[in-house]
């Protein structure tokens, strides 16, 4: 993250906003993947599931995405789903009114489907392909976003691959390797990323990994790192695995990230997983990325991480200052009534 970049992120935390948005664009996608959370009953906190909603398409899904985008201004947009390629005739018309307003715009996709070869002209449209481990446990998971579709579906562009790992891959000695290796030696891949799997809180999910795994894997990507560049997680990340946020309080990402559903209005909480995630067990790259950058020194013991949070809480003081604002209305005698504080 730039020197520049910490400080809008800084300047939008202070009053109230997200730097970071995340929108399931739709509801629908055509894999079924074990371990989805955006499918799991919690995700939208157990009244409702992904598939219930009311989602968009055609240009009602591009004008609502760009109001969105206006009104929230983000510095960093993730389109997810779902899978956001379901809905790519839309995609196509918004990715280049999004590079046009300057917003990092990150698409996360299983690559079912051809990525468009023009977008890797845009400078702040990133495709993020999620491949579960080698081809024989990934196209077990994931078909029909094979191996094979997904290198058809990647010829032509510039993707990041991003992997979760799961307890599976940590018990096979030299499987990430083995996984970096096939994918560094291609043109296509401008850098790997992994996360480790992230349950429900009390989850007993096969995918989970032990507190020893969770250490040999942080100690097999510190190795990793060093011998492919293309594994793009800087040391202070990686070493991240160790020391998870133990609430989402404590998580800068779920502080600076407001993600929401399919309808465009749910609001998915605390962070992208929903639910009641296990944060103590957490391996989301975003939260260790920005729990690396929160770690830096500013002066003395005062941490970039500890500056964050203060400015959250002012932030949302701020915020709650303007819909009470808001909420104020003329008394009869047409007079101002007084303020009210809202419960938080
Ligand atoms: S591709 Fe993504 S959204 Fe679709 S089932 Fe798999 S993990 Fe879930
Ligand atoms: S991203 Fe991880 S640490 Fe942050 S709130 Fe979600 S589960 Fe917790």
């Amino acid at each position: 993250m730039k020197k520049s970049q910490v400080l809008q992120a800084w300047g939008k935390i202070l009053t109230g906003q997200f730097p970071s948005l995340s929108i399931e664009i739709t509801k629908e996608c055509p894999l079924r993947c074990p371990g989805c959370y955006a499918f799991d009953a919690a995700h939208l906190g157990g009244e409702t599931q992904l598939r219930q909603l009311s989602d968009y398409r055609g240009d009602e899904l591009v004008q609502r995405i760009l109001a969105l985008v206006d009104e929230y201004k983000p510095l960093h947009l993730s389109l997810v789903g779902g899978d956001p390629l379901v809905r790519y005739r839309e995609l196509e018309i918004l990715v280049p009114q999004l590079e046009a307003r300057g917003i990092h715009t990150q698409i996360v996709t299983s690559a079912f489907r051809v990525i468009p070869p023009e977008w890797a002209k845009f400078k702040r449209v990133y495709v993020v392909v999620s491949i579960d481990g080698l081809q024989p446990e990934h196209d077990e998971r994931r078909k029909p976003a094979t191996y094979e579709r997904i290198l058809k579906s990647i010829s032509e562009a510039r993707v990041t691959i991003h992997s979760t790992i799961t307890s599976t891959f940590a018990s096979r000695p030299g499987y990430l390797e083995e996984f970096v290796r096939f994918w560094s030696g291609r043109p296509e891949i401008a850098r790997i990323w992994f996360s480790l799997f992230t349950p429900q809180r009390g989850a007993t999910d096969p995918e989970i990994l032990t507190t020893s795994q969770r250490i040999s894997v942080m100690e097999e990507l510190l190795c990793l790192r060093r011998l492919y560049p293309i594994l793009e997680m800087p040391e202070e990340l990686i070493r991240e695995i160790a020391t998870p946020p133990k609430s989402p309080e404590e998580c800068i990402f779920a502080q600076t990230t407001q993600t929401l559903s399919a309808d465009l209005k749910t609001k998915i909480t605390p962070c992208q997983f929903g639910g009641d995630p296990d944060c103590e067990q957490c391996g989301c790259i975003a939260s260790m990325g920005l729990a690396a950058v929160g770690r830096h020194p500013v002066a003395g013991s005062l941490t970039a991480g500890r500056i964050f949070m203060a400015s959250a809480k002012v932030g949302k003081g701020w915020k709650r200052a303007q819909q009470i604002l808001a909420f104020r209305k003329p008394s009869s005698l047409g007079e101002a009534e007084p303020f009210t504080i809202l419960p938080s």
